[in-house]
């Protein structure tokens, strides 16, 4: 009686909605519209999550 398709549509990345309040690439939503129809984090406000261990330290 298992389902094996997951019918779970896409949900959009959940964006820090405090970082995107002011800007202007996301207008606040914290997300951007791919070409493909996509969500996708906005790059500009949104931090890198997942993926690359990151550079949290900005030395200059
Ligand atoms: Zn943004």
């Amino acid at each position: 009686m298992a389902h094996g398709a997951q019918r779970s549509p896409l949900l959009p990345p959940r964006p820090d909605l405090d970082l995107a309040r002011e800007c202007e690439v996301c207008l606040g939503w914290g997300t951007v519209v791919t070409r493909d129809g996509d969500h996708e984090l906005c790059h500009a406000c949104q931090p890198a999550s997942g993926g690359d261990e990151s550079l949290a330290v900005t030395d200059l």
